[in-house]
């Protein structure tokens, strides 16, 4: 008997909160299961895998098949008197093996607390804040690649890491499912606070424990932006831009104040939410939708089940911050534009 499922709405597994519905649903319990159905889920060439569903605006029904992957599971594989190696299955939410990972002393994540979402997804855009990226600890993703059927292990380097980018997010949309992560963890803190915020308020402090910095993060995350479970969102819509040396310098004369860092490559990379905050949208609504009021960067959801709206929005907030300053902004967020036949 096939474990596919027709017509399942998705309303509650994005946290957008718009209506949708999955044409095909396949919910994955376990690898075994991956390697029985795969044959069948082949066969659909439209798929994806979902997570959390919170890097993930779905514009119209998605007229292919949804696999939801529910694998559970921390393993320890390998422990040193300095490191811990942990190896984590996909479904695990991210925020509580942060916790779980500063309840027994294995830093380096704090930095990263209270992100939405599954452990699978963290290395598909490499999530990252406050100074730190998920890429600095992982040291393999192992996958179910479904263009070959085989299980494959991915290591760091082959993960093709950068911005908010990794090959698996560049691949061919459901070709990988990630199964698990490995990642490796510091058992003494070397604390991250380059982060101005954080940096301002640890600057006195010698003694900086890894709960600190997890507690400031959570606390910072919370003033800045708003709980998808009070006012549905995706997090940062848009992706900081990059631009050349030369055309941040042209930027400069007409606009001495822009918010801008140095990257290694004589590159700068741009503050999105600032050039969309000066492009007069924060705190804007347009219908049921709208940018956030205390981070730019974020649009929300007040009560519209249409993501259609959201993606005009979207589209309003490109094309306003081109006119303004011939930069195009490109979504972090996923779109899904399918539509149900
Ligand atoms: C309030 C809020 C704050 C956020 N803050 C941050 C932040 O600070 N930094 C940051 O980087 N992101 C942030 N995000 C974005 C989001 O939390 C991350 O991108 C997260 O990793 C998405 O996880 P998910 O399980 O919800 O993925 P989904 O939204 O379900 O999926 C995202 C993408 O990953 C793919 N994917 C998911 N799981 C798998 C898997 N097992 N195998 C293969 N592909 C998979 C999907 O196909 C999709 O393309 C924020 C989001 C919200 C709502």
């Amino acid at each position: 008997m096939s474990n596919i499922t027709h017509k399942i709405p998705l309303d509650t597994l994005n946290t957008f909160q718009v209506s949708a519905t999955a044409k095909h649903f396949i919910q994955i319990e376990s690898v075994e299961q991956l390697l029985q159905d795969y044959k069948e889920i082949k066969q659909y060439p439209n798929r994806m895998v979902l997570g959390g569903g919170s890097n993930c605006l779905f514009v119209d029904s998605f007229d292919g098949l949804i696999i939801y992957p529910q694998l559970k599971g921390i393993k320890v594989i390998k422990e040193t008197p300095e490191h811990i190696e942990l190896r984590v299955a996909a479904s695990e939410n991210w925020h509580q093996f942060v916790q779980y990972c500063l309840n027994r002393d294995y830093f380096g994540l704090e930095n990263l607390a209270l992100i939405p979402g599954t452990v699978g997804a963290a290395p598909v855009q490499n999530i990252g804040a406050y100074g730190v990226e998920v890429e600095s600890f992982i040291t393999t993703v192992d996958c179910f690649d479904f263009s070959t059927g085989e299980q494959i292990v991915l290591n760091n380097e082959e993960c093709g890491f950068g911005y908010r980018d990794s090959i698996i997010k560049r691949a061919a949309q459901g070709r990988y499912l990630v199964t698990h992560v490995s990642l490796v963890l510091s058992k003494k803190l070397f604390p991250v606070i380059s982060y101005a915020p954080l940096k301002a308020h640890f600057s006195n402090n010698k003694n900086i424990s890894a709960t600190q910095i997890f507690d400031k993060v959570v606390e910072l995350r919370q003033q800045k932006l708003p709980d998808p479970e009070q006012l549905p969102n995706a997090g940062s819509f848009f992706k900081n831009p990059v631009v050349s040396n030369q055309q941040y310098k042209q930027l400069l004369n007409g606009f001495p104040e822009i918010v801008a860092y140095p990257l290694e490559d004589r590159r700068f990379k741009l503050a999105a939410g600032w050039l969309i905050e000066r492009a007069g949208l924060k705190g804007k609504t347009f219908g049921k939708v709208g940018v956030h009021k205390n981070q730019a960067l974020v649009l929300v959801n007040y009560s519209d089940n249409d993501g259609k709206n959201i993606l005009r929005l979207a589209e309003t907030v490109i094309k306003k911050v081109f006119e303004l300053f011939a930069i195009t902004l490109e979504p972090e967020v996923r779109i899904f534009q399918d539509s149900m036949q």
